[in-house]
C-alpha cells in the first residue's frame, strides 16, 4: 500500500509529479539539491493549484490541503527514508542518475519501489546498480503533470510483475491512463517525438523555414496543439539533447544524431522557457509568442 511518495528532482517534471500526489492526498517529501529550486517548486505548485481553483477542479480547501501534504529536502537520506514510492526526476544524465539510484538503494527502505521519470535512459541500466531490480520501474509522466494524461509505464528487464501492476493501479488513482511499454532508448513517446523535433531542428538549420513557418505548418497542417519548436522549448533544449543522445547511442543509428544548432544551443545556455529563451523568448508575466532574436528574419 503506497502512502507516503518522494519525488527526487524539483524542476519541471519534479514539481509537477508531487503536485499531482499531493492533490490525491499522499504525503510528498519533495528533495532537490538545491534549496532554491524548492523554493522555485513551491511557488509552482501553489499557482499551479490555484489555477485549478479557478477552474473549479479544486476548492480552495482542497488546495490548502494539498499544499500541506508538501514537505522539502535537501538530502536524500533524510528524505527517502519513510517513502514506500520514490520518484527519481533529476536532470536527465546517466551517471548522476546510477549515483541518486545508489542512494535510493541504501536509504529507502528495502521494501519500496524505485521509479525513475526518465524520458530515455535505460531503466535496466539503472536497476542494476540497485540490489532490487525487481523493484525499479520507469513511471514516465508527460509535461505539464497536472493535465496530460498519459504515464508511460516501463518495465525494465528484471522489474517484476507485481511492481508493474502496482504502478499500472496507481497511475490510474492519479486518474491518468498508464500505458506499459519495454524497456528500448526512448520507449515508445520520445522515440517518436525526438526525431520529429531534431528533424524541425535540421529545417530551421538548413534555412528551409523559419520558426515561426515551421510551427505553424506543423500546428495548422497536423492539428499539432504546439509545434515542434515551441515544444522543444517546453520541454527544455538540454533535455532534447540528451534524449537524443540516448537515442543515437543506444541504436548506433547516426538518423538520431542531434542537429548542429541545437547542440550550440545548449552550448550558449539557450535551454528555452526555463532559460528565458530557445526558439522563442520569454518574460515573466507574458503570454505572447515571440520568435528569439536570433531567428527574427530581417
Ligand atoms: P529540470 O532541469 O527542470 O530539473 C531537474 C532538477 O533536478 C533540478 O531542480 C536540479 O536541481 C535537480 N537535481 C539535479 N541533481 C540532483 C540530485 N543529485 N538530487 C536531487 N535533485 C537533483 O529537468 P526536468 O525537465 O524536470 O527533467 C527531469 C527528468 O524528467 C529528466 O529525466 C527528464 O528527461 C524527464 N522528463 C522531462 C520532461 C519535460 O518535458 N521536461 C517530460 C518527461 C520526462
Amino acid at each position: 500500500m503506497i502512502k507516503n511518495v518522494a519525488v527526487v528532482g524539483s524542476g519541471t517534471m519534479g514539481n509537477g509529479i508531487a503536485h499531482i500526489f499531493a492533490q490525491f492526498g499522499y504525503v510528498v517529501n519533495l528533495i532537490d539539491i538545491d534549496q532554491i529550486a524548492l523554493d522555485k517548486a513551491i511557488k509552482v505548485i501553489e499557482k499551479n493549484l490555484e489555477r485549478q481553483v479557478v477552474k473549479e477542479i479544486l476548492n480552495e480547501t482542497q488546495k490548502t490541503g494539498a499544499l500541506n501534504n508538501i514537505r522539502t529536502f535537501t538530502s536524500i537520506a533524510d528524505g527517502v527514508k519513510n517513502a514506500d514510492l520514490i520518484i527519481e526526476a533529476a536532470t536527465e544524465n546517466i551517471d548522476l542518475k546510477l549515483k541518486i539510484f545508489k542512494d535510493l538503494d541504501t536509504y529507502a527502505p528495502a521494501d519500496a519501489i524505485l521509479a525513475s521519470n526518465t524520458s530515455s535512459i535505460s531503466i535496466t541500466q539503472i536497476a542494476a546498480v540497485t540490489n532490487r531490480g525487481d523493484k525499479v520501474i520507469g513511471m514516465h509522466f508527460m509535461n505539464p503533470v497536472p493535465v496530460m494524461k498519459l504515464v508511460e509505464v516501463i518495465r525494465g528487464y528484471q522489474t517484476s510483475d507485481e511492481t508493474t501492476k502496482t504502478i499500472m493501479s496507481l497511475s490510474a488513482d492519479l486518474q491518468k491512463t498508464p500505458v506499459e511499454v519495454n524497456d528500448y532508448p526512448g520507449f515508445v513517446a520520445n522515440r517518436i517525438l525526438m526525431p520529429m523535433i531534431n528533424e524541425a531542428i535540421y529545417t530551421l538549420y538548413e534555412g528551409v523555414a523559419g520558426v515561426y513557418e515551421i510551427d505553424t505548418v506543423m500546428k495548422l497542417g497536423m492539428a499539432h496543439p504546439m509545434g515542434p519548436l515551441q515544444l522543444a522549448d517546453f520541454i527544455g533544449l538540454d533535455t532534447c539533447l540528451a534524449i537524443l543522445k540516448v537515442l543515437n547511442n543506444g541504436f548506433g543509428n547516426p538518423k538520431y544524431a542531434p542537429c548542429p544548432l541545437l547542440v550550440n544551443m545548449v552550448a550558449a545556455g539557450k535551454k528555452g522557457v526555463k532559460s528565458g529563451e530557445g526558439f522563442y523568448q520569454y518574460t515573466a508575466g507574458k503570454k505572447d509568442l515571440v520568435v528569439a532574436e536570433k531567428f527574427k528574419k530581417s
